[in-house]
């Protein structure tokens, strides 16, 4: 057997594990290329849903913020009907607070009517509102001629007053409010378009609004006979008693625990103070009046003195609308910081994510595919017989570093069965008494076929010890064994690396020198016969023996059927040199070989 077991394994074996492994690798590939893909889309539709709810948090707040502004706005212009009214009554005391309140009220409901137009620029909102362009500035039209009228009677003598321009001016400034209405039907349109939600609380939002209009109206409406004490109208009854059945209805809507949308079980206080304060004592105050009205304009109280004690009533209904606003707008902000932190959390546990696939990736390569790829190589060169490096250690602790191991024990025992191998090998081909090759081996190499055209001459030299029997029968077979051994030993000294020499029976040895011609290998042959006649060989202390060998040495062509010939010419040489005395070298080229005899040539020393 030869020592590169791996001589079968064909050259194609490393390109086809090459080429195996690339698909391998390229397989791997696209797994994760369809993992990360998936990934991608699932983290894309998590995180666009988060992204839009937390855009539509934005708007909705947006949203009703503007609208808190459109409703603050008509709380203002509806408040600042209380001074106005004051100071159209007849008896208003020069430098009384009516006319500071007044200015105070018309400075306010300006700024929140400048936010409003602000407003329409402001590119926070989605759609351009300027459809709210020409209401506003319809409102800001009638504000000003109601304004205009107010002044006017307000700056004329009490007796030059008349209760048809005190009522037409009171209901100018009730056409403000109404020129504002339609901006805030727009917003509830708005909000409901923006978010299906947002209606019911636009609705309440609106409701609020009106009871807080209804109920300046209910005073406003019976305002301008007290304030010029004149008795009552039958507009100004008709006018009351609408309003005040739409404040009830109202009220029986969203004067019940729970009726607003998001406000919490605590505005329960909120409603009873309204039940209590407005439509308790506020009311009271209009039907004393009304009660007066109905015959005469003795009022118990100038127009002024109305407003005083009636605005206040209603604070509890403005306090009310502000309350559910503000909870509305702070449940939406909180919504809009959800929505954000949620987007904010999807987004980096989304990066996050791709950081670990990533990082997988690469471990799933370096701890499992690349070693994997490797141990296979390695089970695949070991099975060729070829070298591979350790591979202990190299897998880490866990299955890997398991099947390193395995796989380097697997090396480890099939290098110990190269060397056992070797060894048998060698034992199978070497003589056991004196270490040369035994005659097997000799034939295998002398006999071996070899290619055409790589044929070359050899010589052979047989070699037998003379006598050999009597120095076994004289001093024993062990004796013996001791000059077999000291006469391959001479061998051994006598000849080049590149002769083969072996013990080709009982004490016969052969010597092959290959390339070598016939002279040389005469001259070789009596070399060993000198050397080993020239001393005795040491077989115990005192005892040294003179043995001599004959020699029959030929010329020929071992391999290819030539071996046969050759050992019969080398041994009828060593027959001639036995029979003529021993001792002696005879040789002779090989006749069949050469295609004719050359004399008998004896080499004496
Ligand atoms: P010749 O000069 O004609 O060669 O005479 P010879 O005595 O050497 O030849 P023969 O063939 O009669 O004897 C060879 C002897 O070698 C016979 C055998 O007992 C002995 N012999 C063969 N192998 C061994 C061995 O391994 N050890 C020992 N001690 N003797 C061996
Ligand atoms: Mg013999
Ligand atoms: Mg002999």
């Amino acid at each position: 057997m030869s020592k590169n077991g791996g001589s079968y394994a064909s050259p194609q074996l490393g390109v086809a594990e090459a080429r195996t492994a690339k698909v391998l690798r390229r397989k791997l590939q696209w797994l994760l290329a369809i993992v990360v893909a998936c990934t991608g889309v699932l983290a894309t539709e998590i995180i666009a849903a988060s992204y839009s709810d937390y855009v539509i948090a934005r708007r909705n707040l947006t949203e009703v913020m503007a609208f808190c502004r459109v409703l603050d706005a008509a709380n203002y212009l509806s408040a600042e009907r209380g001074p106005s009214n004051g100071v159209l009554g007849i008896g208003v005391a020069p430098g009384s607070p009516v006319q500071a309140r007044l200015t105070e009220f018309r400075a306010r409901s300006d700024a929140a009517l400048a936010r409003l137009i602000a407003d329409i620029d402001n590119a926070s909102r989605t759609e351009p509102a300027g459809a709210l362009s020409p209401i506003l500035a319809e409102v800001q039209r009638r504000l000003t001629h109601a304004r205009t009228e107010v002044d006017r009677i307000a700056a004329l003598p009490p007796e030059d007053r008349n209760l048809a321009e005190i009522q037409a001016t009171i209901e100018a400034m009730f056409g403000v409010i109404d020129a504002l209405r339609p901006a805030i039907d727009w917003n509830i349109q708005r909000l409901t378009n923006t978010d299906p939600n947002l209606a019911g609380i636009a609705l309440a939002a609106q409701m609020l609004a009106n009871l807080r209009e209804d109920g300046g109206r209910l005073g406003s409406q019976i305002m301008a006979p007290v304030a010029v004490g004149k008795p009552l109208e039958a507009k100004n009854l008709a006018d009351s008693e609408r309003t005040r059945g739409r404040l009830q209805e109202i009220w029986s809507i969203v004067g019940k625990p729970g009726a607003l949308p998001g406000m919490s079980p605590e505005n329960v206080g909120d409603l009873a103070k309204i039940d209590h304060e407005f439509f308790g004592e506020g009311l009271a105050i209009i039907d004393g009046i009304v009660a007066v009205g109905k015959h005469s304009g003795a009022y118990p109280m100038t127009a002024e003195q109305l407003t005083d004690r009636f605005v206040p009533k209603m604070k509890p209904l403005e306090d009310l609308r502000r309350a559910f606003m503000d909870a509305t707008v702070e449940r939406l902000s909180a919504n809009k910081t959800r929505a954000s932190i949620k987007l904010a959390v999807a987004s980096l546990a989304t990066f996050a994510l791709f950081l670990v696939l990533l990082i997988l990736m690469r471990r799933a390569r370096s701890l499992v595919f690349e070693p994997l790829l490797l141990a296979r190589h390695s089970i695949i060169e070991l099975a060729n017989g070829r070298p591979i490096a350790r591979l202990q250690g190299k897998g880490g602790e866990g299955e890997m570093g398991r099947l390193f191991d395995a796989i380097d024990v697997l090396r480890q025992r099939l290098d110990e069965r190269t060397l056992l191998m070797q060894h048998l090998e060698r034992q199978a081909e070497t003589d056991e008494l004196t270490g040369l090759l035994n005659r097997r081996a000799l034939e295998l190499i002398g006999g071996a076929e070899r290619a055409s055209g790589s044929e070359q001459g050899a010589c052979l030299i047989l070699m037998d010890i003379d006598r050999f029997k009597q120095i076994n029968d004289t001093h024993g077979h062990l004796v013996g064994d001791l000059v077999l051994k000291e006469t391959a030993r001479i061998i051994r000294n006598s000849v080049r690396n590149s002769d083969l020499v072996a013990r080709f029976g009982g004490e016969e040895f052969a010597i092959i020198t290959p390339g070598d011609s016939i002279e040389s290998a005469l001259a070789l042959a009596e070399r060993i016969r000198v050397n080993l006649a020239r001393e005795p060989i040491v077989v115990s202390e005192g005892l040294g023996l003179s043995v001599t060998a004959s020699f029959g040495v030929a010329e020929g062509q071992s391999a290819n059927g030539g071996w046969k010939r050759l050992i019969e010419s080398a041994d009828t040489e060593l027959y001639r040199a036995k029979s003529e005395g021993r001792n002696r070298v005879c040789g002779h080229p090989v006749a069949a070989y050469h295609g004719h005899v050359t004399p008998a040539k004896s080499a004496r020393a």
